[in-house]
């Protein structure tokens, strides 16, 4: 524990203290040992007792509507310290009172489910919200924002879909825009993450070959968030396992109208859809076109490859090379390596054989995809954020840096 919080302690108690004084005093004269309490904390305190300290201060604060808030001020404080147990017991302490009006017991509970789900007592947490979300209109939108959160990382989508769907915005009678919520500056609108849960069961439906259903879902997703890219990316896959080709790499195509930058998670489907629809032709113009329009790396690869396979592995070097001047990447470096390794032999082969080595390490000791939102790096791509919680918001890492 640091100076500050105790500061704060200190100061919150002593108003807290006096405001339960002021109103004890209105009512009986029975609260004369709540100096000594008080006294008795602030002893502790200064024999560096901090735990001590802050039982001290929990006992001699008289819980009354005047003091609710400097008790859950403190329990928050707590909680966001990570003394989970101390904040748990300051707030249920708050709900054995029978006194308090009832917003205030509703206050209370908000604060109490909120300590389960720092504890990761989720169940607990889960039981206080559903009964919130009935009973108390003032806190039902912070009920099922916790809700959800709970939902979402015990995977149970379907109840996830349902909360979700009651958070969303509603639409105004006139067609105007719905109002913003006061506190959703830096939060995600609801039907990006709606979208998402749907895309999760189907995914679900996927694995388990139940396609049709799975489809169903992904239009679903769209419906919530036209601009769900992995809607898109999925529908195309499901498509392709179904043998709709055509309608797959409809699907794929889709991906570029909604976020250019992740072309290149669409290829490998587009060009088994391709092969079978016997038009490679068609995909080498698409691909050389968005390669024009969006130029990335993985783009820069792919052309190459076409060009290889069509007119060999010098052409596609010569591409590569004047590609990397432009816009140098390390996957492009190691491609052309390796080009030029089938054409030479001998100590220059081993030479290239090393390079190729170390490019390929330094390849994999660097993050691939970045989130936009908090930065959080990883090797591969994640839909869900684990360091900001947002959905969508990880994206390949551009430049020279790995791509
Ligand atoms: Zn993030």
């Amino acid at each position: 524990m640091d100076l500050l919080l105790f500061a704060t302690l200190v100061a919150a108690i002593a108003i807290g203290w006096f405001l339960g004084r002021r109103s004890a005093h209105a009512h009986t004269a029975s609260h004369a040992d709540l100096p000594s309490q008080y006294y008795r904390g602030l002893n502790y305190l200064l024999d560096g007792r901090p735990d001590g300290a802050v039982d001290a201060f929990i006992n001699a604060l008289e819980v009354n509507s005047e003091t609710l808030e400097t008790h859950i001020a403190l329990g928050n404080l707590l909680r966001k310290r990570g003394e989970v147990d101390r904040a748990i017991r300051i707030h249920q302490n708050l709900l054995a009172r029978p006194s308090l009006p009832r917003p205030q017991v509703h206050q209370a509970h908000l604060e109490l489910a909120r300590d389960y789900i720092s504890a990761g007592l989720l169940d607990r947490a889960e039981r206080l919200l559903l009964d919130l979300q009935k009973e108390s209109p003032e806190q039902r939108r912070a009920s099922q924002r916790h809700l959800l959160e709970i939902y979402q990382s015990e995977r149970e989508w379907p109840q996830a879909i349902e909360v979700a769907t009651q958070l969303l915005p509603r639409k105004s009678l006139l067609g105007g825009n719905p109002p913003r919520e006061p506190d959703g500056a830096s939060r995600q609108p609801v039907s990006v993450a709606l979208a998402h849960y749907y895309c999760e069961l189907a995914c679900e439906r996927q694995a388990e070959g139940k396609l049709a259903e799975a489809g169903t879902l992904l239009q679903q997703a769209l419906t919530q968030d036209k601009q769900c890219v992995r809607a898109s990316i999925m529908q195309g896959e499901v498509e392709y396992a179904a043998g709709n080709y055509k309608q797959a790499v409809k699907a794929l195509r889709r991906v570029r109208q909604q976020d250019p930058e992740f072309i290149p998670e669409t290829i490998a489907t587009l060009r088994k859809c391709y092969a079978e629809l016997g038009d490679t032709r068609a995909l080498r113009t698409y691909l050389k076109d968005c390669l024009a329009a969006n130029p990335s790396a993985p783009l820069v690869l792919a052309v190459a490859e076409d060009l290889r396979t069509a007119e060999g592995g010098d052409a596609a070097a010569e591409f590569l090379s004047r590609q990397l001047a432009d816009r140098p990447s390390l996957r492009g470096l190691a491609r052309l390596i390796s080009l030029q390794m089938d054409e030479t032999r001998g100590k220059v082969r081993d030479n290239l054989g090393l390079l190729q080595v170390l490019v390929d390490r330094l390849i994999a000791e660097r993050p691939a995809y970045r989130c936009g939102h908090c930065g959080f790096a990883g090797r591969q791509l994640h839909w869900f954020c684990p360091g900001c919680k947002h959905w969508g918001t990880i994206k390949a890492i551009r430049g020279t840096r790995v791509d």
